[in-house]
């Protein structure tokens, strides 16, 4: 069923505390911890607690989404990179790069970033 935990899930076993992360901020519905291979000095993922595979899926549940960006907002302002700028990355479907199918907001800043993305 949608947004119930997937056994096969590594960020489902890192809300149920099963993997160990760098946890930055955990709220009532989402969980912020640094990504394992940062690509700037500020690296962090932001996950909705309950598992959707990707933002569209998330979609379907709005106010979860938008947890996730104001997560997303607040790790920005807690690591200081809210002034110069970051960006939110939702990488979707293996093509564009999404590597862990349980929906992840990178927040990446603390270096100049460039346009467009590769
Ligand atoms: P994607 O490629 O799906 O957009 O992003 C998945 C991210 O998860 C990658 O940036 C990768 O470095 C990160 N990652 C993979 N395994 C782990 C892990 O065990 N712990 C943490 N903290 N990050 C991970
Ligand atoms: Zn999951």
């Amino acid at each position: 069923m949608a947004g119930e935990p997937q056994a096969d899930c590594l960020f489902c076993k890192i809300v149920a505390g099963e993997v160990p992360a760098d946890v930055v901020l955990d709220t009532a519905t989402t969980l912020a911890f640094r990504d394992i291979n940062p690509q700037a000095p500020t690296h962090v993922l932001v996950v909705p607690k309950a598992h959707y595979p990707n933002a569209a899926a998330l979609a379907a549940e709005p106010p979860l989404s938008a947890d996730v960006l104001s997560t997303a907002g607040q790790i920005a302002r807690l690591e200081g990179i809210d002034e110069s700028g970051y960006r939110i990355v939702l990488n979707t479907g293996s093509g564009a790069g999404q590597t862990v199918f349980h929906v992840h907001a990178h927040v990446l800043g603390g270096r100049g970033l460039r346009w467009p993305p590769g």
